[in-house]
């Protein structure tokens, strides 16, 4: 008999946790022999995007070889260029610069996301980011390199552009970094948005407790405004205003990966591809899309996954489970994740924990800190590579919530 092939594109949360519970459902069935599952990512490494604000950059990319040695999945190295949605042949581009094709049975989109660069005058030139490790890397790097620069305000001045979670513990953590830098000289940082206030996305409850946390660390509130324009001395505003500033941060939205767009169907605004109860890319047979580049019901009640990890590690066990299902035959699982959690880091602040799709307060400050401080610490990183113990959280039931 030929051999089938599980094809999963993407090595993030998503990607990792499609390849656990997809074998996992293999070994179920005991068709471990007859069912190969792939991944394909540049390295074999799993980013943790949700720490790329922090101020010190180290284990943020854990290897995951051996785990996936431990399930007995493959790995190859590179890119999908193509998936191949009618030819069921998958282009991938080797980190050695060579073509390979890869035909698979099921294939599983975990590409994940990007940050949006909208065609803002020097975004792209001199805006920073904290979105993929090289470019957290890159802001580090400007930032221990801030003290070498001419004594102005700019110096000390950075603007944050977009008040969501990436942008809020951005600010937060870069005032941290520049107060203790430049002592006893307070920094001055900026957030910019839109929104008639920062933190209005968050409601009635947690919107407050942001904008009274924001105050109290003393970091400027501009709602009502966009980024017009960057360059390297500063930011110009969409209200004609200026600030001179050596650092400008964008953090402004993120769009699903390009490849979602070759998957047919239905899309949202973000780019990602509106998924079934299983999953599946109800247009594109054969193919699953999870974590950040797939739209899905979290309930019955109109809740959708956000593109957070929270739910890439929830819809990366179902797609996987349910791409493996189809293949053993085994019934199909429904994806659902009813509670949702949020735990923003408001740098010197502590921390604020909310539970439900509106957001009650159930921690702050210090305690709120200790959970984030696990959260990012240890429950998202990937388990250690023992088969057994991997096994029995890979179930797509599995749901890392406090
Ligand atoms: C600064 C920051 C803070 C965040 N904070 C939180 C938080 O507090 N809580 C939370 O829940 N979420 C948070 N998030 C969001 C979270 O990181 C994402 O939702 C999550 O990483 C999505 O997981 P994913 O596996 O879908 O995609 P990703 O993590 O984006 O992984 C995508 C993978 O695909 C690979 N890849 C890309 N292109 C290709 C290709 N062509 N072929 C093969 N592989 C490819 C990449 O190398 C990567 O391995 C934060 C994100 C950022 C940037």
């Amino acid at each position: 008999m030929t051999k089938q092939t599980i094809l999963v594109a993407g090595s993030g949360f998503a990607g990792v946790w499609t390849v656990l519970a997809a074998a996992r459902a293999i070994a179920l069935a005991g068709r471990e022999d007859d069912i190969d599952v792939i991944m394909v990512a540049p390295q074999p490494r799993l980013a943790i995007r949700p720490r790329f604000y922090e101020a010190v950059l180290e284990n943020m990319d854990p290897d995951v070889s051996e785990l996936l040695e431990a399930v007995g999945a493959r790995f190859v190295d590179g890119i999908v260029e193509t998936i191949g949605t009618e030819t069921h042949e998958a282009a991938i581009l080797r980190n050695d610069g060579t073509r390979e094709a890869i035909g698979w049975n099921r294939f599983v989109l975990a590409t994940g996301s990007r940050v949006a660069m909208p065609p803002i005058p020097g975004l792209d030139n001199h805006a920073f980011t904290v979105d993929q490790l090289d470019q957290a890397h890159r802001l580090d790097a400007h930032i221990n390199g801030l003290p070498d620069l001419p004594e102005t305000p700019a110096r000390h001045t950075v603007v944050v552009a977009g008040g969501g979670f990436t942008g809020l513990e951005a600010a937060t953590e870069l005032h941290e970094r520049l107060r203790t830098m430049f002592a006893p000289q307070a920094p001055r940082v900026v957030i910019v948005d839109p929104a008639p206030e920062i933190g209005a996305e968050f409601g009635d409850e947690a919107g407050r407790t942001v904008r009274e946390a924001l105050a109290e660390i003393g970091i400027e509130q501009r709602p009502g405004v966009l980024l017009a324009a960057v360059d390297a001395d500063g930011a110009q505003l969409s209200d004609g205003s200026r600030i001179e500033a050596a650092t400008v941060v964008w953090a402004a939205g993120v769009r699903a990966h390009p490849l979602a767009a070759e998957v047919s169907g239905e899309h949202d605004v973000a780019g990602r591809v509106v998924g079934d109860l299983f999953l599946r890319a109800p247009a594109a047979p054969g193919i699953f899309v999870t974590g950040d580049t797939v739209k899905a019901a979290t309930d019955d009640i109109g809740n959708f996954n956000l593109m957070t990890c929270q739910h890439a590690l929830s819809l990366g066990r179902v797609a996987g489970y349910n791409a493996a299902a189809e293949l053993v035959g085994l019934p199909l699982h429904p994806y659902s994740q009813p509670k949702y959690v949020t735990c923003l880091d408001l740098g010197a602040w502590g921390a604020l924990y909310t539970e439900g799709w509106d957001r009650q307060v159930k921690l702050t400050r210090a305690e709120g800190k200790k959970l984030k401080q696990e959260i990012n610490g240890v429950w998202i990183y990937p388990p250690a590579a023992d088969r057994d113990a991997v096994f029995a959280v890979a179930n797509p039931d599995f749901v890392i919530v406090p």
